[in-house]
């Protein structure tokens, strides 16, 4: 496993530091998913230049970054860092706890990663060569159909 994704997955503090730098730099959020969130969103249609409906498809689930590879989910359940939840992060208003994750490793900030959340470095999957997780068409293959 490349270090850069066992770190968090090894140290709480690391990934929960990490965690902070990402929500800082680049507004990882929102604090609940299952929520409105509309100024989050909204920020995030300015950052993007996107409509609303696309920005709120742009999550780390779809992400290049997003690593949920077969390493990865074995070492989760049992990952000292993959042990952090979202409700102890020391921030306001307070994240909440989503079933079922983590579900993956981010590779651009090294945390653990909730797939319903995203970041200002939300980068599409087809972009990646390298990311075989997440398989998608490109928008101007889909325009060939
Ligand atoms: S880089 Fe991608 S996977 Fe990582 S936190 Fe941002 S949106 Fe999520």
């Amino acid at each position: 496993m490349k270090d850069l994704i066992a770190v968090p997955l090894a140290y709480p503090e690391i990934n929960l530091a990490n965690h902070l730098n990402c929500i800082l730099y680049a507004k990882l959020g929102p604090a609940d998913p299952r929520e409105p969130s509309t100024a989050y969103w909204q920020a995030k249609m300015d950052k993007w230049q996107v409509t609303e409906g696309e920005a709120r498809t742009r999550l780390c689930m779809n992400c290049a970054h997003y690593d949920n590879s077969k390493e990865i989910m074995q070492a989760l359940p049992t990952a000292p860092g993959a042990q952090l939840k979202a409700s102890a992060l020391p921030v306001t208003p307070k994240w909440a706890d989503i079933d079922g994750m983590p579900s993956a490793v981010c590779t651009r900030w090294a945390i653990t990663c909730s797939a319903l959340r995203t970041c200002d470095d939300w980068e599409a999957p087809w972009e990646d060569p390298d990311n075989a997780n997440v398989l998608f068409v490109t928008p101007e293959e889909e325009d060939e159909d």
